[in-house]
């Protein structure tokens, strides 16, 4: 298995503080800020701070405290936005585009949160 990881995409330039972002989260291992372009109320980006393309990188090469960092951190992100479930929330969807198929713009692992209002049925 062989990633070629881009750092000069946008996201190595924000986690190296070359341009700003919006942080809403940050731990050991991952970082998240909101979207540039907000697709709903909440729309915030959960990325890894190493350099992973994509879910099937990270997932082949991460070590297993970046996997549970970063997966902790997804749902910590729900609850601090009020919206996970279990805190009475509204719910929310993540998505996480990989490759030309999945029509991947930042070469940077990223799940998207998007809440805040009913996003509605998936529509390819
Ligand atoms: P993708 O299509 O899943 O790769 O989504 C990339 C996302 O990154 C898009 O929703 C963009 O709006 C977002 N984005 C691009 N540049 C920036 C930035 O500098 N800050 C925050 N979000 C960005």
């Amino acid at each position: 298995m062989t990633y070629a990881y881009d750092d000069q995409n946008i996201f190595a330039k924000i986690l190296r503080g070359e341009i700003p972002c919006s942080k809403v989260y940050e731990s050991d291992h991952t970082l998240a800020f909101n979207d540039i372009s907000p697709k709903t109320p909440h729309h915030v980006l959960v990325i890894p701070k190493g350099p992973y393309v994509c879910y099937d990188h990270f997932a082949q090469s991460a070590s297993d405290a970046e996997i549970v960092d970063y997966t902790r951190a997804i749902g910590a992100i729900c609850t601090q936005l009020g919206v996970a479930q279990g805190d009475g929330g509204k719910g929310y969807r993540m998505i996480s585009n990989a490759g030309p198929d999945g029509v991947q713009e930042v070469p940077h692992l990223h799940v998207h949160i998007l809440a805040g209002r009913n996003i509605g049925p998936m529509v390819m």
